[in-house]
C-alpha cells in the first residue's frame, strides 16, 4: 500500500479512537441526564399527589362534620316522631327523616370511598418517596463514577492527540510539494466529522465501500493504476485501493 494511504489510515485509526472515547463519555452523560429527567418527573408527581391529598383531606373533614350534623338532625327528628300529635304531622316528619337518612347514607358512601382513596394516595406517596431516594442515590453514584471515567478518558484523549499531531506532521511531510489534487489532509480533516469518523473508503470492484456507489470508470482506473487517493463523487470520502 502506498505510504500516504497507510498514513491516512493510521490517522483515521487515531481519530476513531478519540471519537469512541468521546462517544462513551457522551452516552454516559446522556444516561445521567435521563435519570435526572426521571427524578424531576417523579418529584413533580409526588408534589402533585401531595397537593391532591391535602385537598382531599380538607374535603374529607368538611364532609365528616356535615355527616355529624345530619346525624344530629336525624336524631332530633326521631325524638320528635315519638311525640307527634297528628297523622299529618307524623307523615311530614317521616318524609323529612327519610330525606336526612338518604343524605346521610350518600355522605357515608362518599366518605368511605374518599377514605380508601386517601389511603391509596398515601401508599403511593410512600413508594414514590422511596423510589425518589433510590434515584437520587443512583444519580449521585453515576456522577461520581462518570467523573472518574471522564478524568481517565481526558488523559487518554490527550495521549491520542499527541499521537495525532505526529501523524499529521508525517502526512504534511509526505504531501509537501505535491499538486493540490493529491493533497488530502484538509479534506480528511473535514470528513473526520462523519458519525463513524470513516473518512477513508476502500474502493472494491470499482465501488466505494463508504457509500456503496459505483465509481466512474475513468476515476476508478486512475485510482487503481496510479494507486492514488481520490474523492468519491457521491459521498466525498477519500477513496483508496489495497495492493
Ligand atoms: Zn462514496
Amino acid at each position: 500500500m502506498k505510504e500516504s494511504v497507510q498514513a491516512f489510515l493510521d490517522l483515521q485509526t487515531i481519530d476513531q479512537k478519540i471519537l469512541s472515547i468521546n462517544k462513551t463519555i457522551n452516552d454516559k452523560s446522556g444516561d445521567i441526564q435521563n435519570k435526572k429527567t426521571a427524578y424531576k418527573k417523579l418529584d413533580e408527581q409526588i408534589n402533585n399527589t401531595q397537593e391532591v391529598l391535602k385537598k382531599s383531606k380538607i374535603e374529607f373533614d368538611i364532609r365528616s362534620s356535615d355527616l355529624l350534623a345530619l346525624n344530629d338532625k336525624k336524631d332530633n327528628l326521631s325524638a320528635k316522631l315519638q311525640n307527634v300529635k297528628s297523622n299529618k304531622e307524623y307523615k311530614a316528619l317521616e318524609i323529612e327523616s327519610r330525606n336526612y337518612k338518604e343524605e346521610a347514607e350518600s355522605q357515608t358512601k362518599y366518605l368511605n370511598a374518599a377514605e380508601e382513596n386517601i389511603k391509596k394516595m398515601e401508599e403511593s406517596m410512600e413508594v414514590g418517596v422511596v423510589d425518589l431516594a433510590d434515584l437520587k442515590k443512583s444519580i449521585k453514584d453515576m456522577i461520581l463514577t462518570h467523573k472518574k471515567e471522564h478524568e481517565d478518558s481526558a488523559g487518554a484523549i490527550e495521549d491520542f492527540k499527541l499521537e495525532r499531531e505526529k501523524q499529521v506532521s508525517a502526512i504534511n511531510t509526505l504531501e509537501d510539494g505535491l499538486p493540490a489534487d493529491q493533497c488530502f489532509l484538509e479534506k480528511y480533516n473535514k470528513l473526520k466529522r462523519l458519525p463513524n469518523g470513516d473518512a477513508m473508503a476502500l474502493m472494491e470492484e470499482d465501488t466505494c465501500q463508504g457509500c456503496y456507489m459505483r465509481v466512474n470508470t475513468q476515476l476508478a482506473s486512475k485510482i487503481k493504476s496510479l494507486k492514488r487517493m481520490a474523492t468519491c463523487t457521491s459521498c466525498h470520502r477519500i477513496l483508496y485501493v489495497e495492493d
